[in-house]
């Protein structure tokens, strides 16, 4: 993705609550930075905020990809949700998303769920993802695992000719909010899965769930003899090591910014490995949010997301039509496209969507 330059970054502490967040605005010319926070670990703060600085730019090409009306931005609280995680911490973070006045609108992300964004909607209305008993639109995971979905139909095509998923043995590496569901899909769709998961809990919720899945540790998943691989755990998984050892014709999965180094892409591309850009087929979520935002009905706004999450076969159809036509990587396609359709959007960036005005 080009180094087109943040509009804005916020470092967030709160002494009271030990609250360390960031708030990365990537771009807001399509319209308000909308992106999940994550709330995970980081080795140093440098490294929380290079991560909300890559994950912020990957909203803004996911959100016109998906063309929804919504600018790119994401926020991280570091440290272990499990130890911090406090209705405290939550509502100081709330009040730094608050003080951008909608510029920025958070969900949900990996480390944080609906109940957390219901506390955050105590002191902000600039967030999503809340519970339907609280007026939210639910957890969007299930309708990013829906978009995934589509997304690996669409490389199917591409690599045998039908988007047809029964049979084929398809490896899921992280089953939380969006593996889980995306487990369930391709079940249904008559797929054999294999999923992996470094937490016990997690492996047995989903051999209790489907008994004919097999689970797996991450590590001999990358070993596995797979049609698909599906990254849906945290980013970096790409990396020099795995590139080359995975046994696998697509990689197709929701986690966040998948390539771990610049000549990835390439590499699978030579590997005779399609890949789907993670931003491309991982928008499902962030459709939901929108209806949300827009203050649809949950139930109209599932309705209609889940329409338009449809659209994601589309796009990765012809992006990866395109990336074989003119040996382009897939990601340079998806850019370019997102690209044309910022530059082509009205200028004023600070129309606000109806949600705006409407108060929780
Ligand atoms: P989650 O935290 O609910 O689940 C992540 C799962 O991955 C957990 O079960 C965790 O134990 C597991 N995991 C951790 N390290 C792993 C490893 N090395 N190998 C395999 N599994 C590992 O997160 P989530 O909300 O399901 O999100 C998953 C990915 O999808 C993230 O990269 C996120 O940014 C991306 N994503 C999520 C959404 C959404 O709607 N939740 C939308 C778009 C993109």
């Amino acid at each position: 993705m080009p180094d087109v330059p943040h509009e804005k970054v916020l470092l967030c502490q709160d002494e009271a609550t030990g609250l360390e967040a960031i708030v990365s605005l990537h771009s807001t010319a399509l319209g308000p930075a909308l992106g999940g926070t994550r709330f995970q670990s980081y080795g140093t703060v440098a490294d929380a905020v290079l991560d909300s600085l890559h994950l912020s730019r990957g909203m803004t090409y996911k959100n016109a990809l998906a063309g929804i009306p919504y600018g790119g931005g994401k926020a991280v609280v570091v440290g272990d949700p499990s130890v911090r995680r406090t209705r405290g911490l939550l509502k100081a973070f709330g009040r730094f998303v608050d003080s951008l006045h909608g510029r920025y609108v958070t969900s949900c992300d990996v480390g944080t769920n609906s109940a957390d964004m219901d506390v955050i909607s105590e002191v902000t209305r600039h967030v999503v993802g809340c519970s339907l008993k609280n007026g939210g639109g639910g957890d969007p995971s299930v309708l990013t695992a829906y978009g995934v979905l589509q997304g690996m139909r669409a490389c199917a095509a591409v690599r045998w000719g039908s988007p047809e998923l029964r049979g084929r043995r398809v490896g899921v590496s992280g089953v939380g909010k969006v593996g889980r569901h995306l487990v369930d899909l391709l079940v249904r769709e008559g797929a054999i899965v294999l999923a992996a998961d470094p937490r016990p809990g997690a492996l047995a919720r989903t051999r209790a769930e489907h008994p004919d899945v097999s689970t797996t540790s991450p590590q001999a998943l990358l070993h596995a003899e797979l049609d698909v691989f599906a990254p849906c755990a945290l980013g970096g998984v790409l990396d020099q090591v795995t590139v080359e050892r995975l046994r696998a014709d697509i990689v197709c999965g929701a986690a966040n910014n998948q390539l771990g180094y610049a000549g990835a892409e390439e590499r699978l591309r030579r590997r005779d490995i399609v890949y789907a850009p993670d931003y491309v087929v991982n928008a499902g979520g962030v459709i939901h949010a929108a209806q949300e935002h827009r203050g649809i009905s949950a139930e109209l706004g599932a309705t209609r997301a889940r329409e338009q999450a449809e659209g994601i076969y589309d796009t990765t159809l012809s992006i990866l039509t395109q990336a074989e036509t003119t040996g382009a990587t897939p990601s340079a396609v998806a850019d370019e496209l997102a690209e044309r359709r910022m530059a082509s959007a009205p200028h004023d960036a600070s129309r606000t969507p109806a949600a705006d005005q409407r108060s929780r």
